[in-house]
């Protein structure tokens, strides 16, 4: 059995091998019509925001209980703002890192009163500017919460994405930033799906089920490891 995390080293994949992947990934795993679940369902780009700075580091059923917690309390940055952080803290408990998170929400809702109207910027490099928010999470907004056409790279998409060959990246960032340019267009609306779903059905983190894979015959880490 092959296994191990690879990617990250080497070439890429050719462009045109790069695009035949996509087109097999949409044909066999659902897109963005697909139920996704977590911090990403939230009704609105706040609620998505939040619900995305309390699962760093943590399971989706962890951030799931503390995100139900949380806006149990608040809804909106300015309600946000009247809660005590020991308050915060003690409903988001269930993700982990919650000092820290909590004093985070409450820097980002005071950076969006004060600085935005209370809205949420529809930019990434808006979106970067708030506190606890970088990349993968303002990409996850942007997708989920504006409806852009970005592949948001979180764990499962940075090892599939860097596997295949589709990318030659270190970090989750780097694969952000090379998927942007490398996934064809028609591929940027569903591709986070395509991946995320690949990398939790078939190509997982220990035990990738090569031997029935449909990308076997394109994949570097395939064809590289004895
Ligand atoms: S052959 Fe398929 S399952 Fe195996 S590493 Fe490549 S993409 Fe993942």
């Amino acid at each position: 059995m092959r296994g191990g995390a690879g990617g990250g080293q080497g070439a890429g994949l050719p462009a045109e091998t790069v695009a035949v992947v996509f087109e097999r990934l949409s044909r066999h795993m659902p897109g963005r019509t697909a139920d996704a679940k977590g911090p990403k369902d939230q009704p609105d780009p706040f609620r998505s925001v939040i619900s995305c700075l309390l699962s760093a580091q943590s399971r989706d059923a962890n951030t799931a209980a503390a995100v139900t917690a949380l806006f149990a309390l608040a809804t909106t940055a300015e309600a946000m703002l009247a809660l005590p952080e020991a308050e915060i803290a003690r409903a988001i408990r269930p993700c982990g890192l919650y000092n820290m998170k909590a004093k985070n929400i409450l820097r980002l809702c005071r950076h969006l009163v004060d600085e935005l109207g209370g809205r949420v910027p529809e930019t990434r490099e808006g979106l970067m500017r708030l506190p606890g928010i970088g990349r993968k999470c303002a990409d996850i907004v942007l997708s989920f919460a504006f409806d852009r056409n970005v592949i948001a790279v979180d764990t499962h998409v940075h090892r599939v994405a860097n596997r295949i060959g589709l990318t030659t990246a270190r970090t989750a960032d780097e694969t952000a930033r090379q998927l942007e340019t490398r996934a064809p267009g028609w591929a940027q609306r569903d591709g986070h799906f395509w991946l995320i779903q690949f990398g939790k059905a078939i190509c997982t983190a220990r035990r990738p089920r090569c031997e029935t894979c449909f990308l076997a015959d394109l994949c570097r880490f395939y064809s590289t490891t004895p």
